[in-house]
């Protein structure tokens, strides 16, 4: 009941003047110095008019002896006369009324003292009410008594419902202050506990380093000063978190819940809205960004019971999410710091050994394994393309039926990433259906990250890496995959320049057969393994005589095509070298004399028939044994050498065995 006038008088006055100064709360003399200050003589008191009709009332009801007299109708006035509650006969004469009233209000007023006024059918009476301290009128109470003589204790009559009224005005006088005194202890209560809560906040988050222990510090400490609120971040972006209630804020959400979260974040600001549940209560629904100095990061999404929040606490949580915000941010700078800081390292490392091996094979073998540890990807595959087949090989994959596997140069993820030169983050190829892929089927996989390898600018192949988890491969594994898989596309280039200038020092630039180092080298090792070789010279017959009559190009072209029959005539193993200008020399590992006369006739025949202009080739053989005397290269060179020469002596276009 005190609760509910007090609210009336609230609403009456328009004022929040009940209350002390917010910077005296919690100090318990500067509110009663305050309190001592309001004097209720004071007359610009703002409580006192509508106190007085609320103590009016009050004393109605507790008076009812005098209140209830018949033929005896009351009033009140404030300080200055004028008439605040009354409850005079309507049917009363009302001219007479007002002015004998005016009357007796303006007598008392002035007297200081309870007076007595007659009309024709009654009396008037009034007297002043006094404060208790220095005895100032502050109001007047009043009545009109029908048919009654004046008299003493008519008189006394009123000057004790003065008396009564005035216990009544100060019995609620105080038991508003002390209802307000409660009040504001309560408030500073509430008020120190937000405060400490909001310092140990603060402490607590910008001790964390790690992003998610800042967002689960905030879910705790919302939930414990609001357990019955609802909450939920929305991150804007891929944000891996333990706490089910960390989802994924949809831009692009036409639902109208997340279209508030959306303007929040877009705004950069709080945002409330006030609702009513099913069962008619009202819900306070508020969306906080998390924002630090750099960006926005998400929003915090509340919604809890009207009467489960003030405004205060929806400025705290305001506080709150502010400070999350920069610490959200620090902890991801720092995060982010320490991944850029491990992933120097990791390209640092990998480029170190990746660069120990210049053998092409052992680049790939070894990138495979980096990779699979690396990105913790359960399958890797490794795809080079040969620009003349237009087709692309695996050459180093852990599947191993796909090993060394072909495919057309469009086919499957890495037939994309050569089309398109892009990168590729797959978080689930069973629901995205656009693209088949042999290594994604038989691996059953469901993730998948590709990059292109970039060797000296140009796409030259992909590599692939695949999980059976769905979503398994992160932003950042997308990103570094493709930082990597340039370092590994610069060992493949090194590596493969490594293996053409190899091939390059080893060939005749001309002919495309072996150079005689190579040859003699391979002889050489040939012998200490072997227990026999045949070696075959062939020397084109007058040759200086074709070049004097068709010129040098044409020589050339001769010899060219003698090289190209001595390729078609023998065996993969057996090297073929130019020895001289136009004399070649071919080894045959482990074939005999016989073997290796059949060898170069065939070649003779050969040369005799399909070179155009038409020339003859004399061959010389010899074969060692490893029973010889004297196994070594010289020999095997002097003694094919003297069955040339006597070849050449024999009228040429023959084979002669040393
Ligand atoms: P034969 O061996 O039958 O005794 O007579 P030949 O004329 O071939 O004898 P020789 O060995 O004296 O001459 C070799 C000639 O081969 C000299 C040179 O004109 C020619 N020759 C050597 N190397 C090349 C070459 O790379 N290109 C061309 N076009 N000619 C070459
Ligand atoms: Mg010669
Ligand atoms: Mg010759």
């Amino acid at each position: 009941m005190a609760k509910q006038s007090r609210d009336d008088l609230k609403s009456e006055m328009h004022t929040d003047f009940s209350l002390p100064p917010i910077h005296m709360w919690g100090d318990y003399e500067a509110q009663m110095n305050w309190l001592e200050q309001l004097d209720i003589t004071a007359y610009d008191f703002p409580y006192t008019e509508p106190l007085l009709k609320v103590s009016y009332d009050d004393w109605k009801k507790h008076a009812t002896d005098l209140s209830e007299l018949d033929g005896v109708s009351w009033f009140i006035t404030n300080h200055i006369g004028e008439v605040l509650s009354s409850d005079l006969d309507p049917e009363l004469a009302l001219e007479e009324v007002a002015q004998l009233s005016r009357e007796a209000i303006n007598k008392c007023l002035d007297l200081q003292s309870s007076v007595i006024v007659k009309s024709t059918q009654g009396i008037w009476l009034a007297s002043p009410v006094v404060t208790r301290e220095h005895s100032e009128t502050f109001a007047v109470i009043g009545c009109y008594m029908n048919g009654i003589e004046a008299s003493s204790v008519a008189q006394m009559l009123v000057r004790a419902a003065a008396q009564h009224f005035r216990s009544c005005f100060y019995k609620k006088f105080e038991t508003l202050f002390v209802s307000d005194l409660l009040n504001i202890q309560k408030q500073a209560k509430r008020e120190e506990h937000r405060r400490s809560m909001l310092f140990q906040v603060v402490q607590k988050l910008h001790d964390k380093i790690d992003v998610d222990s800042v967002i689960t510090e905030v879910f705790e400490r919302i939930e414990e000063m609001y357990p019955e609120g609802k909450l939920e971040l929305l991150m804007s972006q891929d944000h891996p978190s333990r706490n089910p209630r960390v989802k994924s804020l949809q831009l692009q959400g036409q639902e109208p819940e997340d279209y508030m979260c959306v303007r929040a974040f877009m705004e950069g600001r709080m945002l409330r809205k006030d609702n009513i549940s099913d069962t008619g209560e009202t819900l306070i629904e508020i969306a906080v960004p998390l924002i630090g100095k750099q960006s926005v990061y998400g929003v915090f999404h509340m919604i809890i019971l009207q009467e489960g929040i003030e405004e205060i606490d929806l400025q705290l949580i305001g506080m709150l999410a502010d400070t999350a915000g920069t610490a959200f941010e620090n902890a991801k700078l720092y995060e982010q710091s320490n991944i850029l800081i491990s992933e120097l390292r990791l390209i640092n490392e990998l480029t170190k050994r990746l660069n120990q091996s210049l053998k092409l094979k052992e680049v790939f073998k070894f990138a495979n394994e980096e990779l699979l540890s690396i990105f913790n990807a359960e399958f890797c595959c490794i795809t080079q393309i040969d620009e003349e087949s237009d087709i692309f090989e695996i050459v180093s994959c852990n599947v191993p039926s796909l090993s060394r596997e072909i495919f057309p140069k469009d086919y499957g993820f890495a037939g994309l990433v050569f089309s398109t030169r892009e990168p590729i983050i797959l978080s689930d190829y069973k629901a995205y259906g656009n693209v088949t892929s042999r290594l994604m089927d038989e691996t059953d996989s469901r993730s998948m990250i590709a990059a292109p390898l970039i060797v000296r600018g140009e796409v030259n192949g992909a590599i692939i890496l695949a999980h059976r988890s769905q979503r398994f491969f992160s932003y950042e594994n997308y990103k570094l995959l493709q930082v990597l898989a340039s370092h590994i596309g610069l060992a493949i280039a090194n590596a493969s320049l490594h293996a053409e200038v190899r091939k390059m020092a080893n060939r005749d630039m001309l002919t495309g057969l072996y150079a005689r180092h190579y040859l003699d080298d391979a002889i050489q090792n040939f012998q200490k393994s072997d227990v026999n070789g045949s070696l075959i010279i062939v020397d084109i017959d007058q040759f200086k005589q074709v070049n004097d009559t068709f010129g040098h190009q044409i020589g050339d072209k001769i010899l060219k095509q003698v090289c190209a029959i001595v390729r078609g005539a023998i065996r993969k193993s057996d090297v073929p070298a130019r020895w001289g200008g136009e004399e070649l020399a071919i080894y045959l590992p482990g074939a005999d004399v016989d073997k290796g006369y059949q060898i170069a006739e065939n070649i003779r025949r050969r040369v005799g028939m399909e070179t155009e202009p038409h020339v003859t080739v004399s061959c010389g053989i010899a074969e060692w044994k490893h029973e010889d005397d004297r196994v070594s290269v010289e020999t095997l060179f002097y003694q094919a050498d003297m069955a040339l020469y006597r070849a050449k002596n024999n009228g040429r276009d023959q084979t002669q065995i040393g």
